[in-house]
């Protein structure tokens, strides 16, 4: 069973063939950060256009790469919500296109949905009942579920998303984007404990979480030294700032993890990447007998692997058609 995965919800246009749900034959990912760079985040606009160009030779590129024709596949799987609905768009009319030409079923997925998934692909034996933080540029949200499928959220931001704050942090202190991944190679050269920032709502009883005002800690931080004519250390605010997030998503998902008595726990979406939070979570959790994963790096932020396999187990799962009028969910959330 040969699914053809279509993702378009940000800046990345993917496309990928996935045997079986879980063997990925193909995963071609275009990003387009070159052209959102400038602005320093992305710019809706320019995003639905790169789709549009990007599109088919995306799709093109997926299954020469997989070895496999347009008759071969088995089904289309794509991305109609949460994100960008321009972008959104552009890859349902393409998996319309196919999925009709083609006479193959059309399985709208979740972009939520499709982040987790990518840890069963990576760990291919894995089984739920999980505990599950999904951190990713506009989603923090700890979920439970014993099935997938079905989701129980623990809880989420109250404002700003994890990744969205490594994004915005980065962008003030100017090292490049997407914050994530710049941050993170800073923050090996910085002390942790140079500067103190506020670790928000982590002695508070509730799984949510607040991103804002770690944020407004960080900005009075920079005007402070500005005024005062002092220096800053990028590295040193960088592993500060880094610290204090992983801090709370460590205590946060430890305290879900025991609650909800599971033996495992995983991690998703982009800032799923983070090396720190990877470390540390491994550390704290092995310790007590908890098994933890994560995906490979090229599965933690947008790819059309994970639609795939989304897709495939959904259709598995509930033969459910998503019929020709399926349109775009910008605010679509997780069942
Ligand atoms: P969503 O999945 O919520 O719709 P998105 O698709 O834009 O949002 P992803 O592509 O899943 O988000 O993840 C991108 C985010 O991950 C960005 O905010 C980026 O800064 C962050 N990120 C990527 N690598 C790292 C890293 N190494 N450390 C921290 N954050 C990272
Ligand atoms: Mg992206
Ligand atoms: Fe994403």
């Amino acid at each position: 069973f040969l699914t053809l995965g279509i993702e378009s919800s940000c800046d990345e246009t993917s496309a990928a063939v996935v045997k079986n749900g879980k063997q990925v034959l193909s995963n071609v990912i275009a990003s387009q950060i070159d052209w959102h760079r400038k602005f320093g985040g992305v710019v809706p606009e320019i995003a639905s256009r790169k789709h549009v160009e990007l599109m088919n030779p995306v799709i093109e590129e997926a299954l020469v790469k997989a070895g496999v024709d347009f008759t071969d596949l088995s089904a289309v799987a794509v991305t109609y919500g949460p994100g960008l609905v321009g972008g959104l768009l552009v890859g349902i009319a393409a998996a319309k296109s196919i999925a009709y030409t083609h006479d193959l079923p059309l399985v709208a997925v979740n972009h939520i949905e499709g982040h987790i998934y990518a840890n069963f692909i990576s760990h291919p034996q894995l089984e739920p009942p999980v505990v599950c933080l999904t951190v990713s540029g506009g989603h923090t949200d700890l979920l439970y579920f014993e099935e997938l499928g079905t989701y129980q959220i623990l809880g989420r931001t109250r404002d700003d998303a994890a990744g969205e704050a490594f994004d915005k942090i980065a962008r003030v202190m100017e090292i490049g984007y997407p914050g994530g991944p710049a941050i993170d190679k800073l923050a090996t050269a910085g002390d942790a404990e140079a500067i103190d920032l506020p670790r928000p709502l982590v002695d508070e009883a509730s799984y949510d979480f607040s991103f804002s005002g770690l944020k407004t800690a960080v900005l009075n931080y920079i005007n402070n030294q500005k005024q005062r004519g002092e220096e800053i250390s990028k590295p040193d605010l960088a592993a500060s700032f880094q610290q204090a997030v992983v801090d709370v998503l460590k205590s946060k998902v430890t305290k879900a993890a025991y609650d909800k008595e599971v033996n495992q726990v995983i991690l998703s979406g982009g800032v799923a990447a983070n090396s720190q939070l990877q470390r540390e979570l491994e550390k704290e959790l092995t310790k007590v007998g908890i098994e933890f994963c994560y995906p490979e790096l090229k599965l933690c932020t947008d790819n059309a692997a994970m639609i795939a396999s989304a897709g495939y187990f959904n259709w598995q799962h509930n033969k459910e058609e998503a019929p020709f009028t399926l349109n775009a969910n910008p605010s679509l959330k997780l069942k």
